[in-house]
């Protein structure tokens, strides 16, 4: 064979090679612009057919952990890579960058991403899966992920909290209303304890888990009796009850957009019946309006099974207020001063062995001041003023070295 004949044979393979890469590449498109998901299924989601018996996913029985995974994670309270931890242990094994895919990936709120193609850039369109959460709780976790990654870009200066002090910069200084910061320092005997300091010149010291048992105390003191459970869901239900209206009203408007739809086919199928139509011109329209009843029933089951705020916040909520204490003795220092921050709008004082009157946050003082009633005066407004015996060293100590570790 001559050499060009070969190179043409060579040249003609290829271009069969691009021309079947091609049409793949098309299909693959039409697919996805159908909102039917191609290639292989992302966790929680495992290959099935339709009733027609096309290719499609179904949630698998790691559905569950994705669902917990969007919800926790939407919560903005623990680290990412704690939260996989957990849902690693409870089955659903995967890397951390790879988490991270997966709370990006809008297949799970029924999407299906229509690959960039010609000119054309990528997007998404509803799919004809089953959504496992929440546009909104897929928004969340999207708000959440952006706040990380702002703050992991901020100067590690910031970020300088050590977990031995969560009061750092939450408690003041009862002698110049200045913060106290946190440092180790050497007591009469020798050893070495954390201490919560004044950076002025005060004399202020504490022991830091003094301060902290103390805290934790209060915080375990601020449970909600059943009754005011009820009545706290009560109010919630109300408030949401709004929001569930307007979601009935897109629903039902969806639902006439449909009847619009299926209106016109049966008029297409009268005039194909009367010959005002030819079968061509049928054929042509019928699809369209399928395509577009496929994605109104997909937008309905969105918002059907999207998940109300109110059963959110009930889910979440209540369990945290519920144990505000075990909450905060297990999180990280980053969320012990969030939740700080959450439960007293001003901070801390502590004087004479206890904490002072600071006012809570305007809900939660709701809840307490119910339970203050309910519990006959149990519970005082003024947070810890019982005085303890012993106490603690105020003087008698080396001064703190800040430098020293
Ligand atoms: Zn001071």
């Amino acid at each position: 064979m001559f050499p060009y004949v070969r190179a043409f044979k060579l040249a003609e393979g290829e271009s069969d090679n691009i021309r079947r890469a091609l049409n793949t590449t098309t299909g693959i498109v039409r697919a996805r612009k159908e909102g039917r998901y191609t290639g292989p299924p992302p966790k929680g989601y495992k290959r099935d057919r339709n009733t027609s018996g096309k290719s499609t996913i179904v949630p698998d029985e790691s559905a569950v952990l994705i669902q917990e995974a969007f919800e926790i994670v939407s919560l903005g309270l623990y680290p990412i890579d704690n939260i996989r931890k957990i849902l690693s242990k409870k089955g659903l094994k995967i890397g951390r960058s790879a988490f991270y895919d997966l709370l990006r990936n809008p297949t799970y709120m029924g999407f299906t991403k229509v690959p960039e193609f010609g000119e054309e850039e990528e997007y998404y369109v509803p799919g004809l899966h089953e959504a496992l959460i929440s546009e909104d709780l897929f928004h969340q976790v999207q708000a959440v992920l952006k706040k990380i990654g702002e703050k992991s870009c901020t100067p590690a200066a910031k970020n300088k909290q050590r977990e031995e002090y969560p009061l750092r910069g939450v408690v003041l200084c009862p002698a110049c209303n200045r913060n106290l910061t946190g440092s180790p320092s050497r007591s009469r005997n020798g050893s070495y304890y954390d201490y919560y300091h004044c950076q002025n010149s005060c004399k202020t010291r504490f022991r830091a888990d003094f301060l902290h048992e103390k805290l934790e105390d209060y915080l375990k003191s601020l449970t909600i009796p059943p009754e005011i459970k009820e009545l706290y869901m009560a109010i919630l239900e109300d408030t949401f009850k709004s929001n569930e209206g307007d979601r009935k009203r897109q629903i039902q408007g969806l639902k006439d957009r449909i009847k619009d739809q299926e209106d016109k086919i049966a008029r297409c199928d009268e005039m194909l019946l009367n010959k005002d139509i030819d079968r061509e011109t049928h054929q042509r329209m019928i699809p369209k309006l399928k395509e577009e009843i496929a994605i109104l029933k997909k937008k309905i089951e969105l918002q059907e099974s999207s998940e109300t705020g109110f059963m959110k916040y009930c889910r979440f909520g209540i369990p945290l207020l519920s144990n505000l204490s075990g909450f905060y003795i297990n999180a990280s220092v980053e969320i012990k001063q969030k939740l700080l921050g959450s439960i007293f709008p001003a901070k801390l004082h502590f004087r004479e062995n206890s904490y002072r009157t600071t006012p809570l946050n305007p809900a939660l003082a709701l809840i307490l001041q119910k339970n203050k009633v309910l519990e006959n005066e149990k519970t005082g407004q003024i947070l810890f003023e019982e005085s303890l015996s012993g106490g603690l060293p105020m003087t008698g100590l080396e001064p703190a070295p800040c430098c020293q570790e």
